[in-house]
């Protein structure tokens, strides 16, 4: 058996233990449960800590996030409608939205040469976002509205002989009526590649006028019926005479279209935009070449 003699050396040691004991675990239990000082005064703040106080990771994302919705990229949408020489002198209107075959074959030729890469409306919401390589001072976007015949027999060939796409947006119920196309010619549009379909409804009502049953029947069904018809797969809208409000912009959102087209004059687009993206008129290219014009506008 072990004895401890109880020296007087001994007692020292034990009690000056027992102190120390007492006083490390008062530390430790300080340490739990005692008053906190900030964090940011014990330790050099860190980057979050520096950027927490006034903006929380949520919130940049946020800042990032809408100044990219709302991010400018020039893209030049040109809204043709005939291209044809109007045969009757007093039909102003037609004369006025009107463009001569060799101007149109011209305009062609020079964006050719001057190496322009051209692209369909559906590509718009893809070049705003990123996914699809674009070069803003040398791309353009060519639209025909309405779907008259003209552009079966004039357009379609020099497009193919310029290998240059085009959006042509069509009035579904008007297709095969005198002056229009028909289903036949719209098929090998669809089948060349150079062409995409969109729709400019079912027959061409002034959307901000008409009750809103009505305007969204003339934008679904009109999406549902170039669909089936043509195998295709509809994403960009034309709204007619330009007309558009926020209601008729919500049907054609809800309708799954990913991007629709208006007459508001411009060339920078944004994500936010996209469902009134802004177009120039062919008529605007009349004293220069279109590509000098093109790169002129801002
Ligand atoms: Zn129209």
């Amino acid at each position: 058996m072990i004895t401890i003699k109880k020296t007087p050396e001994s007692v020292l040691v034990f009690l000056a233990g027992f102190a120390c004991g007492v006083i490390l675990a008062g530390a430790i239990v300080y340490g739990l449960i005692g008053p906190r000082r900030p964090a940011s005064r014990a330790a050099p703040p860190s980057d979050r800590e520096l950027i927490a106080p006034y903006y929380q990771p949520a919130d940049l994302y946020k800042q990032v996030k809408s100044a990219s919705v709302s991010a400018k990229m020039r893209i030049p949408v040109i809204m043709y409608h005939y291209v044809e020489y109007v045969k009757d002198r007093n039909d102003l209107i037609r004369k006025n939205l009107d463009v001569t075959p060799d101007r149109f074959e011209k305009e062609l030729n020079a964006l050719k040469a001057a190496r322009f890469q051209t692209y369909f409306v559906k590509d718009i919401p893809d070049i705003l976002n990123g996914s699809i390589q674009y070069e803003a001072s040398r791309s353009a976007v060519l639209t025909f509205d309405d779907g008259y015949d003209d552009f079966y027999t004039v357009v379609f060939p020099l497009l193919k002989k310029y290998q240059v796409k085009a959006t042509v947006y069509l009035i579904a119920d008007f297709i095969g009526r005198p002056g229009f196309m028909n289903a036949s010619q719209i098929s090998q549009l669809v089948d060349s590649d150079l062409v995409e379909v969109g729709s400019h409804t079912l027959n061409h009502l002034y959307l901000k006028a008409v009750p809103p049953p009505i305007a969204e029947k003339e934008i679904v069904q009109s999406k549902k019926t170039l669909e089936q018809r043509f195998h295709i797969t509809v994403k960009t809208f034309a709204y007619p005479y330009g007309a558009f409000n926020d209601a008729v912009e919500a049907m054609v959102k809800d309708a799954s279209y990913s991007a629709a087209v208006s007459v508001m004059p411009g060339v920078l687009q944004a994500q936010s935009d996209r469902f009134h993206l802004y177009r120039i008129r062919p008529g605007r290219f009349s004293d220069k070449t279109i590509v000098s014009a093109l790169e002129g506008m801002k």
